[in-house]
């Protein structure tokens, strides 16, 4: 069955996949552009997330904001989920069967989205969607790539929160995302 963003985002509204769904107060879906070439993937909703049902909203939100500001991005130009819709208690790291039961939604999202790059915001989303063995402080801005589509991975804004001297390695690594996208949209009008 071919599913539409609607489809995902009315099963999303119900689900009770996991144990998550008793916990949480609204679940968080993909936010952005529908037609982005660039995607963002991040483990799970925090706790503002969570109460708001808006992904990468409160102080992880401005880092990110501040971090596209800085290298010429916006909100509008990149569509931005998580592994997790659902938020887990504490903010601990999301369980294996939670990741389990949510990942078809990211699947459905790709589907739709086919993305040119996706980048994963920190250890737990690299570790699922580039490698298992992924080492984020040793291989944050390298790149792999999967047909049509280039991935990498950076730190999750939260960890600038923690160590603000992080700031310039994640913009380093985004200025280079953001001159791959340029890469892709000249292929693209030369194609056309
Ligand atoms: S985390 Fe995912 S699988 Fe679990 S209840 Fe939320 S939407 Fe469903």
């Amino acid at each position: 069955m071919q599913y539409t963003w609607n489809d995902i985002d009315r099963h999303i509204a119900d689900c009770t996949q996991c144990a998550l769904s008793r916990t949480r107060h609204r679940p968080v879906m993909g936010r952005g552009n529908r037609q982005a070439d660039l995607m963002l993937i991040a483990e799970a909703p925090g706790a503002q997330e969570d109460q708001q049902g808006i992904p990468f909203v409160g102080s992880s939100g401005e880092i990110l904001d501040r971090l596209f500001w800085d290298c010429g991005l916006s909100r509008e130009e990149v569509y931005i989920t998580n592994i997790l819709k659902c938020h887990p208690p504490g903010n601990r790291d999301p369980k294996e069967e939670e990741k389990e039961a949510c990942v078809p939604y990211l699947k459905y999202e790709t589907f739709l989205l086919k993305p040119r790059i996706i980048v994963c915001l920190g250890r737990i989303a690299a570790q699922r969607i580039i490698s298992p063995d992924f080492r984020i402080t040793k291989q944050h801005g390298t790149w792999t790539y999967r047909k049509d589509c280039a991935l990498t991975a950076t730190y999750h804004p939260s960890a600038i929160l923690r160590d603000s001297a992080k700031y310039e390695a994640v913009k380093k690594d985004f200025l280079e995302i953001v001159r791959k996208q340029a890469e892709f949209h000249q292929q693209k009008f030369k194609k056309e």
